[in-house]
């Protein structure tokens, strides 16, 4: 752990050594800033609010800096790392060249949730880009992120604040529960708003690869760039040999529990029944994770930890509560989180590939093209 001394005023609270920087409180907010920044100097990690989820934070010019990175969320070590700026003239030193769609994507979306794959400079060590000779750049929208990239001066490396392989993290208390004692601190800056990931689009292709759907949608790119964008994340897509981006072979935003993702399709709610049946029928303890619409035809489930995350109408705030559901149903201990699908476009498209990534069975829609997975 990092140890600052003498230039800072408030004694901050520790969870198991990790400093817990209240930046919620304006009072303080300076105050935590500069001292996250200076543990950021000194080669730390520290976990920052974006507007996305929460990111954990280190130089990304810094081999050792980033080694703490994938040490504290087990993360494996070929897995890239997104450097996060504070606008397009400190993407310029960490890459190759900047092409014209990344000015046009960057002045439209900027700060905000879409992350740009290019060609990488010397600059930044292959740690950071797990020896890829591309580099994934973002600005992000966060006032909190913004003011930390300008404070501490240098390139932040930052994936999510989880332990590899769990939800990621849109509260401080979601990464205290991952990190406490990993880490040298915590910027709490409340609650994130866009709740999953940035859409990762690689632009060292023409036409340009979409890598991860997230808070940029395919549509808005499609509107800008105005070409067809190829869309490696379609569900069903499979890969042989090495994918795209590292991160897509790798099991992510699991609860706990095992998950079923029940598709959106024709007698969704006779599949969640019957399948809801047949595990309380195996003496197993399932929740559901339910639209408002869904959960009002399931009047019986007064037994059955329910999470409700929005509407079908709106995958925007359905997205944004998803992580803190499948935690809070993982700490109600069941087995089984049973959870319903969306309509695969817009925001949809970002939850659906997080729904399934997480899942290890997929109930599909009678007439849908693919048979269930199971693990
Ligand atoms: P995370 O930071 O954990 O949310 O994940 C970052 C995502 O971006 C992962 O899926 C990575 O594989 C992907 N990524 C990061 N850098 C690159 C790169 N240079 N080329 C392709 N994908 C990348
Ligand atoms: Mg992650």
């Amino acid at each position: 752990m990092i140890r600052l001394r003498g230039c800072f005023s408030l004694d901050w609270p520790e969870i198991k050594g990790t400093k817990i920087l209240n930046a919620s409180d304006p009072l303080h907010a300076k105050e935590a800033l500069h001292f996250a920044a200076t543990i950021l100097q000194k080669g730390g990690v520290v976990a920052f609010p974006t507007e996305t989820v929460y990111g954990l934070g280190a130089d990304a010019r810094s081999a050792r800096a980033v080694g703490k990175i994938f040490a504290a969320k087990n993360r494996p070590g070929d897995n890239p790392l997104i450097v996060h700026v504070t606008g397009m003239e400190q993407v310029r030193e960490l890459v190759l060249e900047i092409p014209p769609k990344a000015y046009l994507l960057g002045e439209k979306f900027w700060p905000g949730p879409l992350t740009l794959v290019l060609p990488k400079s010397d600059l930044l060590p292959g740690e950071t880009t797990a020896g890829l000779h591309s580099v994934a750049v973002r600005v992000p929208a966060h006032p909190l992120a913004l003011a930390l990239l300008e404070l501490a001066a240098l390139p932040v490396a930052a994936p999510s604040a989880n332990l590899s392989g769990s939800p990621s993290p849109t509260t401080a208390h979601h990464v205290i529960a991952d990190l406490a004692g990993r880490i040298d601190a915590i910027l709490d800056g409340g609650p994130c708003s866009v709740g999953v990931e940035s859409t990762v689009l690689s632009l060292l292709t023409a036409p340009p690869v979409l890598l991860r759907p997230g808070g940029v949608t395919l549509e808005q790119l499609g509107m800008v760039l105005q070409e067809e964008i190829v869309d490696l994340c379609r569900n069903g897509v499979e890969f042989t040999g090495t994918p795209p981006a590292p991160g897509m072979k790798y099991r992510h935003y699991a609860p706990r529990a095992l998950l079923y993702l029940v598709e959106l399709g024709e007698k969704q709610e006779e599949r969640i029944n019957d399948l809801l049946a047949d595990l309380q029928g195996r003496g197993m303890r399932p929740g559901l994770l339910l639209t408002a619409e869904t959960a009002h035809n399931f009047p019986f489930t007064n037994h059955v930890p329910l999470e409700i995350v929005g509407s079908q109408r709106d995958p925007k705030t359905a997205a944004s509560r998803l992580y803190g559901a499948l935690r809070r149903l993982d700490n109600e201990g069941v087995d089984v989180i049973v959870a319903e699908g969306f309509a695969e476009e817009e925001m949809g498209r970002a939850l659906m590939n997080r729904l399934h990534k997480a899942a290890s069975r997929v109930i599909v829609a009678p007439g849908n093209r693919k048979g269930p997975k199971m693990r």
